[in-house]
């Protein structure tokens, strides 16, 4: 290998170096045949380059080409050429010169190929994932691990210069519930125990807090026994935080600094320097979810003063109920060319807002002229008298089309027209491809109530801490309790979470024990962490933001798949290796595991 060991690579090449005698390494990218002379684009991580083998080269090099095929692995030896202005290819970064080739050298063949290495491939997830060795020599896939490992660079950079550590916390662990389950790791030295695969490094990371290393990250690995579903990974990583001695705002302002270096190192964008806010109620009312796309605006109003003028009962039922009329305008012009959604769209968007439990979806039409608006078709013919009041009320134009949700309860109204809300964004493209908008989630309630199994639940988890003034109704009215928890979504998705912490034993097993978590319970499974903080423990808080989440909106992708190295597949297989696979007698045995196989 020595002597075709390569002195550049294969996207360095410049009209500068005319003359100069060069090795290349890498793939055959394409080879192309016109009339004895052949051209054949060679291809590494750097860029690709275009060597030529003349009419004048010996019979051995032009039966060494003749053998050559796509992804053939290569050296060649030659010298670079000036290419003749009209030969010169713009578009590639080497495409002034070229190498006229005088040795070659087939470092390895390459089999038929499962699929073509392309940027935009048509081979099946499966297929990509089962040869992913090759997906990832494809220019899209190579442009997205150099963005993660770029994005991870800024990372570790910020949080260097700004006097952070990074330290590693251990994969075998008791176990840290994020409201998942856990992947459990059996132990041969204990039978019947078992580490479990940490869900977040949440208390290891509080624990560093109790041992004064006062501010940490990492980008760390976690596990969640999910069922499949949508881009789920049973492992993805998370850029781990935790601060001492800090409030909810200096989280917020140290996470807007470190992911605008981010963006400006890797994408060369200026982020604002300061993200907008809701409250967790606000964002519910407005756009009917926690996670909102402020890519499009498209706010959801409150119609019940027009449903209590109008006869539509449905609407006063629900309002009777203690529930909520809502309502959305979506402007003519976002209709585009076809100036109005038919029956059979609005139709659909009915059938989206019920899986979100609405009953229905209610419509009208605004038409007439800008003086003399009017209210046509669904339920207008219930609200005659009231045209003129819910047109300017709504702030409606003709041509704009209206749509309702009632419900008794008023969570359902909203997520349920928020729901066609996003499906609307999508559908008429309203989400801009390059724009990115962050919007932090405020005051959400600590606790969810779980109606399956009637108690009550950590909304983020266990370990967040309940604002000071809900210190002394924690037990007796759950409900209203908001906590000093955060999200920061960005374009629709969940970016991160974090919340300021407790740092008191008593609180905390206040806590434990309104989620239903015993005593005994507590004391086996936490009780590590209460005693920590018995010993002087900081008030600290801290935030997680997905890497996976962000390299993918950042790339303007769609799945983390695209911009993991080796994922599973979404039925959390590995199809390439086929793990998770089964194991032999002898390794359950030392596992002290017998494996129950269902029929
Ligand atoms: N450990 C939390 C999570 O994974 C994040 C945090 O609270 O810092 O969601």
């Amino acid at each position: 290998m020595e002597q075709y060991k390569r002195t550049e690579d294969c996207g360095s090449l410049r009209k500068t170096d005319a003359g100069k005698t060069v090795i290349l390494n890498g793939w055959v990218n394409r080879k192309r045949d016109h009339g004895g002379i052949s051209f054949i684009n060679l291809r590494d991580r750097y860029g690709i380059t275009q060597t030529v083998v003349g009419e004048d080269a010996s019979s051995e090099l032009t039966a060494l080409v003749s053998e050559l095929h796509n992804e053939y692995c290569i050296a060649v030896e030659g010298v670079v050429r000036q290419r003749p202005d009209s030969m010169i290819n713009p578009e590639m970064a080497t495409g002034e010169i070229e190498v006229v080739i005088k040795n070659l050298v087939i470092l390895n063949k390459c089999d038929v190929l499962p699929f073509q290495i392309e940027d935009k491939t048509n081979a099946s997830e499966e297929l990509r994932l089962s040869y992913r060795y090759l997906d990832l020599r494809s220019a899209g896939m190579q442009k997205r691990i150099r963005l993660r490992h770029e994005v991870v660079f800024a990372v570790r950079e910020w949080m260097n210069a700004n006097g952070f550590y990074e330290i590693e916390t251990p994969a075998f662990i008791r176990s840290t519930p994020e409201g998942a389950r856990d992947y459990l790791v059996p132990s041969r030295l204990y039978p019947g125990r078992f580490y479990a695969l940490p869900q977040s490094p949440q208390l290891y990371k509080q624990l560093l807090m109790v041992s004064g290393f006062d501010k940490y990250f990492q980008i760390a690995r976690c596990y969640r026994d999910e069922d499949a579903r949508g881009d789920r990974q049973p492992e993805f990583t998370q850029i781990d935080i935790e601060m001492s001695y800090v409030s909810r705002d200096d989280v917020l302002a140290m996470t807007e600094a470190f992911i605008g270096h981010v963006f400006k190192k890797t994408l060369k964008l200026d982020l604002p320097p300061r993200f907008k806010r809701l409250t967790f109620e606000e964002a519910m009312e407005k756009y009917g979810t926690d996670k909102p796309d402020l890519r499009f605006d498209l706010p959801l109003l409150d119609f019940s003063s027009y449903a209590l003028m109008g006869d539509f009962q449905a609407f006063k039922d629900a309002l009777e109920s203690g529930g909520a009329v809502k309502a959305l305008v979506v402007p003519s012009a976002a209709f585009g060319s076809n100036s109005a959604y038919s029956r059979k769209q609005i139709e659909e968007l009915e059938a989206h807002a019920k899986i979100y439990k609405a009953q229905g979806l209610a419509w009208m039409r605004v038409t007439g002229t800008g003086t003399e608006p009017v209210l046509e078709g669904g339920v207008s013919k219930f609200f005659t008298e009231n045209h003129k009041a819910i047109i300017a009320g709504l702030n409606a134009k003709p041509g704009d089309l209206i749509l309702i949700t009632a419900d008794i309860k008023k969570k359902t109204a909203n997520v349920a027209l928020g729901a066609v809300r996003s499906k609307l964004g999508k559908d008429l493209g309203l989400c801009g491809q390059d724009a990115f908008e962050f919007v932090w989630i405020i005051d959400f309630p600590l606790f969810e109530y779980n109606e399956e199994e009637q108690r009550w639940e950590a909304a983020h988890h266990m370990f967040s801490r309940p604002q000071e003034q809900y210190l002394t109704t924690l037990e007796s009215d759950p409900g209203p309790v908001k906590g000093d928890l955060y999200d920061l979504v960005l374009n629709g998705y969940e970016l991160a979470s974090g919340s300021i912490r407790i740092h008191e034993p008593e609180l905390q097993k206040r806590i434990f024990s309104i989620v239903g978590i015993s005593r005994e319970e507590a004391e086996t499974r936490f009780g590590f962490l209460t005693n920590a903080f018995k010993y002087g423990a900081p008030p600290h808080g801290g935030i997680a933001p997905g890497l996976d989440r962000l390299v993918m909106l950042m790339a303007g992708e769609t799945s983390i798949k695209e911009v993991i190295a080796f994922p599973k597949n979404s039925f959390a297989v590995n199809p390439m290796d086929n793990c998770p696979g089964e194991v032999e007698q002898k390794q359950l045995d030392e596992l002290h595991l017998s494996v129950i196989k269902k029929e």
